[in-house]
């Protein structure tokens, strides 16, 4: 880790040591990162995940982390941190919109709005960076950001900077090409389409109200988000994980300082001082239940990292 230190130094990579994972995620969980760089760009994110590939090759790559639990025990590995202060997002005369890994999903689709774009109103309120996003092809009220990526750079674990088609994404629900393999992202090409900035911006303004009915504020009560995602049925048929969770009796549950949000049987919720340990003991518990009632097992949309093994 000190060659490591000693290489970001020389590149003027910004980096810090002992850092709570409380810290990184919304979740506010996790025990302490040994060693987690800040690149300023995409440039740096190259360099650092390159130098991070010859030197310590185990690296985690951290976005908002408003989609994962991080263990107790803390990330003795380096974590590459993509989330970038100033966005890095520009849309031009055909609605190519180019984002930077980094950039913010919500500040993507309040641009778009604002420049009369649709296609991506639905990220309104989001949490998290674009790359983030396009991981696990997030969605919300029926669309999903799949459905408008056109390109994607990455960076191999072999260190070579890959470009993608929207074929060779594999997106489905939750779901893309880089749950399967091994990728940092580092840029993200959506295609939206012209339409009117007042319906957009109305439009915007209700997704952020239903969303303030329906989720937590993660600043105020800290969660990640869906904890499992939904089911869906061979023939295709969605079943909401929540509707299920509270069919079995789910709300009411807690394990130490993590507690099922009342209003939401499938958030999980940090109350003050929840450990990774009670939110997957709490998860396994409501898992149970779920499998005990209806014969199905939930499968976790949140990331855990840092687990053994993960
Ligand atoms: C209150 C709340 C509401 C939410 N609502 C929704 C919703 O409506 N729909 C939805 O789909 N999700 C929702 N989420 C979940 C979460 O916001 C999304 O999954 C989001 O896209 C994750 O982005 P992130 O930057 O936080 O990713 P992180 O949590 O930082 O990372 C998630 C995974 O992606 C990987 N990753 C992140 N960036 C990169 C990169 N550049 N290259 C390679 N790997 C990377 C990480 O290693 C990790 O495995 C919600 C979460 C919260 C807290």
């Amino acid at each position: 880790m000190k060659e490591l230190q000693k290489h970001l130094q020389l590149n003027n990579i910004s980096y810090a040591c002992d850092v709570p994972m409380t810290d990184l995620t919304t979740f506010q969980i996790g025990g302490p990162a040994a060693l987690v760089i800040y690149p300023r760009d995409v440039e740096q994110i190259i360099q650092a995940a390159r130098l991070c590939r010859e030197l310590s090759p185990d690296f985690y790559i951290v976005g908002r982390g408003s989609n994962i639990l991080a263990a107790d025990a803390g990330l003795a590995s380096p974590v590459i941190c993509t989330r970038q202060k100033s966005p890095d997002i520009h849309i031009d005369d055909d609605g190519i919109l180019r984002a930077a890994a980094g950039a913010s999903t919500d500040e993507c689709a309040k641009i778009a709005a604002h420049g009369g774009w649709s296609g991506i109103n639905f990220m309104s309120g989001i949490p998290g960076t674009i790359g983030g996003a396009v991981i696990g092809n997030a969605g919300a009220f029926g669309s999903q950001i799949g459905d408008v990526v056109v390109a994607v750079e990455a960076l191999s674990s072999q260190g070579q900077i890959v470009q993608f088609g929207p074929d060779q994404l594999k997106f489905s629900y939750r779901h893309s090409l880089f749950k399967e393999h091994v990728f940092t992202i580092l840029r993200v090409v959506l295609k939206l389409s012209a339409s009117s900035v007042r319906s957009l911006e109305t439009e915007r303004q209700e997704y952020l109200c239903l969303r303030s009915k329906k989720h937590v504020d993660y600043h105020v009560v800290p969660c990640a988000g869906s904890f499992f995602k939904n089911l869906i049925t061979s023939s295709g048929e969605r079943r909401p994980a929540g509707t299920l969770l509270e069919q079995a009796g789910c709300k009411t549950l807690r394990y130490g300082g993590a507690a099922v949000f009342e209003g939401h049987a499938n958030i999980i919720i940090n109350t003050g001082h929840a450990t990774a340990q009670d939110v997957l003991s709490l998860a396994d518990e409501m898992r149970s239940r779920v499998h005990a009632m209806f014969d199905v097992l939930l499968e976790p949309e949140v990331r855990m990292i840092g687990f053994n093994p993960e």
